[in-house]
């Protein structure tokens, strides 16, 4: 029989690397596609599953970056961003999550159907905020550079990004790390620094330690994108443990990305072992087809960690969150005083 762990009901429920474009809902992609006449490779959400949805072990980065195409195909204006957006929040709340960071590059979501980013980046935050109120969920947002497009582009992308600065907490940088090295944005994240957000990297996912050092040494992150390849180098996990560097792990989409081969062979309970703080998030929920519960208690178990340290994942989600530490007492009370999950 598969082992399950438990949520622990006192700690908040929090989501950290979720891709807001990548928990799109499938029946809400054929809606829209159908209502605006987008081609898909299929009319209905079982046809369309297996173009979007991995099973088992995935084929690579590009190939899962790839799959976004049908997502985001159906962004023909902004009120469909925006609902996607809303929907995103509704669907944090049904899971139970208590405070998600939702994470978006505006020229990503822009580009398939030629929306000007800067509108894309008005209307995720309009449907965030709108979301917030209506499901009681705690959002922020985390603007992402695409490393794949070229330096030039990243700070157009940036400026759209800074032009709704009052709407993000932090600047991330996402897509091929082994094409695109950190240090090519390193004029970016100074600006951002600069105009006080926080800053992650996705980092560690494909590439090795070096790419996590630079992300912390050229762009000042101060948590991970996955990282968990700092494993290879004990110097950098020194580093990370002391400093408190957050690695934001998500296991399954590790899987399905082809970075580990498979559940048993995830470095999380040694990462977690060796006193690094790192949580569970869910990365790309649609793709994927998981969410966090089930990342927590169906699959935190299989990657052999112990009921203690699914505790210590909810706990660390907590210190790496980018709240102040009255924000974090007010979720945990909120929690404590709840006791369900
Ligand atoms: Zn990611």
């Amino acid at each position: 029989m598969q082992r399950k762990a438990h949520i622990d009901p006192e700690m908040p429920l929090i989501d950290l690397h979720r891709h807001l474009d990548g928990a799109i809902r499938l029946e809400t992609v054929i809606e829209l596609a159908l209502r605006n006449g987008i081609a898909l490779p299929a009319g209905d959400v079982e046809g369309l599953r297996p173009f979007v949805v991995i099973e088992g072990k995935g084929s690579g980065l590009m190939d899962f970056i790839g799959r976004f195409r049908y997502l985001t195909a159906i962004l023909t204006d902004l009120d469909a961003c925006r609902r996607v957006a809303y929907e995103n929040v509704e669907d944090a709340a049904r899971e139970g999550i208590d405070y998600v960071e939702l994470r978006f590059s505006p020229w990503f979501m822009a580009e398939p159907n030629g929306l000007a980013p800067e509108g894309v980046v008005e209307a995720v935050a309009d449907g965030i905020i709108a979301g917030e109120r209506d499901f009681g969920v705690r959002a922020q947002i985390i603007g992402i550079l695409s490393r794949t497009y070229d330096i030039e582009t990243c700070h157009h992308e940036l400026d759209a990004l800074l032009a709704h600065r009052d709407h993000l907490v932090a600047l991330d940088l996402a897509g091929d790390e082994e094409k695109f090295p950190a240090r090519l944005f390193r004029d970016h994240f100074r600006r951002a620094r600069e105009a006080g957000l926080e800053v992650t990297v996705h980092a560690g996912e494909v590439e090795g330690p070096r790419s996590v050092w630079e992300a912390i040494r050229e762009l000042g992150a101060r948590r991970i994108g996955h990282g968990i390849h700092s494993l290879q180098d004990p110097a950098l996990v020194d580093y990370l443990v002391e400093h408190r560097i957050g690695l934001e792990v998500a296991i399954t989409s590790n899987i399905h990305t082809g970075a580990v081969d498979d559940y048993a062979a995830h470095p999380i309970a040694e990462i977690l072992g060796q006193g690094i703080v790192a949580n569970l998030n869910t990365d790309d929920p649609a793709i994927s087809g998981i969410d966090l519960r089930h990342e927590y208690e169906v699959v935190a178990p299989q990657a052999g960690l112990t009921q203690v340290q699914v505790r210590q994942a909810q706990a660390n989600a907590l210190e790496m969150a980018f709240l102040t530490d009255r924000e974090k007492a007010v979720l945990l009370s909120n929690r404590k005083s709840t006791g369900t999950n």
